[in-house]
């Protein structure tokens, strides 16, 4: 694509944004729907935020993606945001329609459709979600809104595992939630159908290491790490090893751009397939 006056602009906000996958993401999605668009991504300085904000509008940025540490800050500067983003609290996209700025959430819908594509049901299952962080409580409050049987959260600092389980059950009472760390000495291991590995053990510089052993567990348990670099974290490879379904993190990763692009540019379900193709090309920059 050649770069011309009328090429728009879309980005990413965040700090640290090192080694972001997102602009080699939506790039590749440009490029494959044959927009006329380019994605960058800025390290902002917290201080600069209001100012920057004001200047995507004046210079008519189309969209931008927001990730650590803004995604609750950014509400504050923003026109509107989703039913969705007000329920998680957090922003992750924003699409400038006709000069305002709305904000939306594909975090957690992003999470869910790995268990579509796959054709998991959720329906009365009990889940065990691993890590209280921020991708916790994107994951938390969507599972909170559909028919869960119970939610176990396992995380060192209990403290937040006590603050996601308080939103949990403010989003939806009548499902149970039960707290411990991660030694999981309270919880009913063999009742557990899906662990959600949502800390960042067997991310580097913890890539050696698993965050529970899965002795205790039924062999029918699904094991999904949202961990997408290394892809097969030690946790998959031994749940791998030991028959377990496993899920990766990409393809969340890849669900919640594709959500994004499905706000900004008014795109069918029939599109959104389309662009899947990327996956492939992802795993070359995650070895
Ligand atoms: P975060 O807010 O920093 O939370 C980190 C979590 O990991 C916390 O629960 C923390 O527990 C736990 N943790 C960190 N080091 C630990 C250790 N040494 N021992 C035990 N627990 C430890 O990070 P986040 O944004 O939630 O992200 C978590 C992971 O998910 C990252 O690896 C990230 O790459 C991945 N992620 C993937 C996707 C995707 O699209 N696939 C999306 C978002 C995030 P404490 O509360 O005890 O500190």
């Amino acid at each position: 694509m050649e770069i011309t006056w009328s090429t728009k602009l879309y980005c990413l906000i965040g700090n640290p944004i090192d080694k972001s996958l997102s602009p080699i993401i939506h790039n590749n999605i440009f490029k494959i729907l044959n927009e006329n668009s380019i994605y960058l991504a800025f390290n902002v300085e917290e201080k600069n935020l209001k100012n920057l904000i004001n200047g995507f509008k004046s210079m008519n940025v189309q969209g931008f993606n927001v990730t650590i540490p803004y995604k609750k800050k950014i509400i504050d500067y923003l026109d509107d945001i989703s039913p969705e983003a007000n329920i998680i609290g957090a922003v992750n996209t924003v699409k400038n329609q006709n000069g305002k700025l709305i904000g939306y959430n594909t975090d957690g819908e992003g999470f869910l459709r790995t268990f579509y594509d796959e054709n998991i049901d959720l329906k009365n299952k009990n889940i065990l979600i691993l890590g209280a962080g921020g991708a916790a409580y994107g994951i938390g409050v969507s599972l909170g809104l559909k028919e869960i049987k119970s939610i176990s959260i396992g995380n060192r600092n209990l403290e937040k595992a006590y603050l996601l389980q308080k939103r949990i059950n403010k989003i939806n009472s009548n499902i149970p939630v039960t707290v411990d760390n991660l030694s999981l000495n309270n919880i009913e291991k063999e009742n557990i159908h899906i662990i959600i590995n949502s800390t960042s053990i067997g991310m580097y510089p913890m890539e050696n290491l698993v965050p529970i052993e899965l002795n205790g567990f039924s062999k029918d348990t699904i094991i999904y790490d949202i961990v997408y670099k290394p892809q097969n974290t030690q946790l998959i490879e031994i749940a791998k090893l030991k028959g377990f379904k496993t899920l990766g993190g990409l393809s969340m990763l890849l669900n919640q751009a594709i959500l994004s692009q499905k706000i900004w540019l008014d795109l069918r379900e029939d599109d959104l397939n389309r662009l899947k193709s990327i996956e492939g090309k992802l795993s070359t920059y995650l070895k």
